[in-house]
Formats: structure tokens, sequence, C-alpha cells
């Protein structure tokens, strides 16, 4: 037998999995050049015209490394969130900094706990970590049961604890005060990671305040309300103790030149990214109506997307492949109770017209096959 490198136990261990197949890859297997894309929560709006002429104007200096500080970066963001530039740490994505969270926190085996089903990039990275993930039910709109996770923290005293809210993939939203018990209710050593990627879509309840402390990270992107997914730029708030610590294995410089320009530019056209929550707003509000014309089940979103009901989880992914070989691409939440479900991004007006028309079409013959 022959002997070669192996990988580390725990590598091994993972199982072949990546969190989503990408919507490129889903056009070639159904032989199309390109997708309605609705289903990776990316903004129909586009970037603020601000932040890509700034990103052209950058263009000629890619030849340089960027600033592995991200000191201009950091200071406008320190001044939106009212923190020292000492309490954040930018990286290629909200993604990444997961990763970084887990290597930095967890050693192999420590238990990790979060809502079933909640974003699966978490879970993916807990895993790869060799970490030991726990999920705790939601309720069977998809929303956090609080009370469940803090119960379930007293009993597994978990290194992390990670809350998406609002939550991906059900959209649904928690109140800062609720936030706030789960925070202050975790064992005393437990990291509380708070994932605030949607927090920019939130309209209705209060976030939880700003504010710094030694047992909670949260996390903030540029992926969905500035629309800069493609660049790969996100952010945590942390204690200055947590961030110099991830200042010792961070990938320093891992964040794009490019995209921390075009993220300050972003960053400083609020006039813009109002104008894209606007717009978020009333795609959302006009797929809850036609949703409710057409006497299908949604869940309440705080979100950039919608989840619309189909029946069992075999109907909706029959449903998300109907409507991928209709030219559209939308996701499903993979997990009980709202695997029943699909989950769609909120698109330009013609967009969501088009996704209208086919899942209409597709719930017609659907419903067809089944009767
Ligand atoms: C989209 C999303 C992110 C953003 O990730 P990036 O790596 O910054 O693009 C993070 N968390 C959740 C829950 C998301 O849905």
């Amino acid at each position: 037998m022959s002997v070669h490198p192996q990988p580390a136990p725990a590598i091994r261990a993972v199982p072949a999995t990546t969190p989503f197949v990408a919507p490129e890859e889903l056009a070639r297997r159904v032989g199309r050049s390109t997708l309605v894309r609705l289903g990776a929560n990316e903004s129909a709006f586009g970037p603020s015209p601000k932040a890509i002429a700034a990103m052209q104007a950058a263009l000629p200096l890619i030849s340089h490394y960027a600033d592995p500080e991200s000191v201009d970066l950091r200071t406008a963001l320190a001044a939106r969130h009212g923190c020292k530039i000492e309490n954040i740490v930018v990286g290629s994505g909200v993604d990444e900094l997961l990763g970084l969270i887990c290597r930095t926190y967890g050693a192999l085996g420590d238990p990790v706990l979060m809502s079933h089903g909640s974003y699966a990039t978490f879970a993916f990275q807990v895993r790869g970590h060799g970490l030991d993930l726990h999920t705790v039910p939601p309720f069977s709109d998809g929303g956090i049961d609080v009370e469940a996770m803090l119960v379930r923290a007293r009993e597994l005293q978990p290194k992390i604890v990670y809350l998406a809210n609002p939550d991906n993939p059900s959209g649904t939203f928690i109140d800062g005060d609720a936030v706030a018990r789960l925070r202050d209710g975790l064992p005393p050593d437990t990291l509380f990671v708070l994932d605030e990627a949607y927090a920019d879509f939130v309209t209705i309840g209060s976030l939880l305040p700003p504010g710094i402390d030694e047992r909670t990270i949260r996390l903030y992107t540029f992926s969905k309300m500035y629309g800069m997914a493609g660049a790969r730029i996100g952010y945590a708030l942390a204690s200055r103790d947590a961030i110099a610590t991830f200042q010792k294995i961070r990938n320093h410089f891992g964040v794009n030149r490019t995209a921390q320009i075009g993220a300050l530019a972003a960053l400083e056209d609020q006039a813009f990214a109002k104008h894209v929550v606007a717009e978020v707003v009333r795609g959302r509000d006009e797929y809850q109506a036609f949703a409710a014309r057409i006497g299908v089940r949604t869940l309440p979103s705080q979100t950039n997307f919608v989840c619309f009901e189909v029946g069992t989880r075999q109907a909706a992914e029959a449903m998300m492949h109907a409507l991928l070989e209709r030219g559209v691409f939308v996701r499903k939440p993979g997990e009980p109770p709202i695997n029943g479900f699909i989950r769609v991004t909120v698109g330009t007006p013609e967009e969501r017209e088009l996704f209208y028309e086919h899942f209409s079409a597709a719930l017609d013959a659907l419903r067809e096959r089944v009767s």
C-alpha cells in the first residue's frame, strides 16, 4: 500500500459538502448562460455609483498591496458605529470572519450552539474547524426560540453561540430586548456572535443598541444593502482584546484594495443606501401581497428576501428545480420546519414580474402533478 500525506484527522472527518452551489454552476447544469438571480440575496439595486467611480479610479494602483490595517475604512466605520478603530476588524466578507472566529475561539471538539437550519455558512465553518455543532429547533415560522437557546446553552456550556438577526434563511427578526436577554443569559465564558448582515433592512422593532462588550462580536457586510457581494468585504465589532487577538492570526492582506476603497465610498453615500432600503421594502411588501393574492403562505421578513411556502420538502425542491429550468435561480431553507418553502431575494420590478409569472406557472404544473 502506498503511503502518502494525509490531511489532519479533524479535516478528514469533515463531510465533503459545500454550503451552496453557485448560480454559475446551476446555469451550466441547465445549459443557460445567465439566470434571473433571486437566490443569493445579492442586491438587485447594485452598488452606489460613487462606489463604482471610486473603484474604477483605484484600479491603476492594483499593483499595490492594500493598507493591511484598513485605517481609512475603519476610521469611517468607527465614526458610524460610535466606537474606536481598535474595536473593528475588516475581513473579506462575514463568511471569512466567521471562519476566523471559529479558529480563534474554538479548540477541536468544542461545542458551538446555533438555531437549527440558520445560516449554513456558519455551520460549514464550525465543522471545517473541527468544532462540535449543536442546534435548537426554531419556531414553526423559522423564528429563533431564545428561551430554548438559553436552556440549551446552560446545559452545553458552548464556546460560541451564534445568532443571525434578522435570520437567514427564514427572514425573521427578534427585537433587541430578546437579543440582550440571550446575550446576558449565556454562561460568562461563552462568546456571543451576532451576525447582523441584514440589520439595514429592519423596519419594525429595534436592533440591539450599539455598544462593545467583552463577550460579543457583531458582524456586518457590504454584500447586502451596499450591493458589493462580489467585492468580498465585511467587518466585525468587538472588544479591543478580541480585535488584538484576531490581529495575531488574521490574513493581513486578505482584503482587496479596490474593495476597501469602494466600501469607504459606499459608506459615504448614505442617500443611495437609503434608496436601496426603500426599494427593498417596496419589493418585500409586493412579494407578500402577491403571495396573499394567490393563496400562498409566506414567512415574515425583515431582510431583502421572502420565503414562500410550496408544501413538502420534496415539493419545494421540485419548485426550485422547475424555476431553474425556467431560468430563475432561487434557494430554499434546508431544514425543517421551513424546508417546504423557497427563499426569494427581492429583485428589481422587472425581475419580480418574471418571478410571479414563472412561479405561478410552475405552481400550477406542480399541483396538477400532485392531483
Ligand atoms: C449574506 C450573509 C452574510 C454575508 O456574508 P459575506 O461573506 O459578507 O458576503 C453573512 N451572514 C448572513 C446570515 C448572510 O445571509
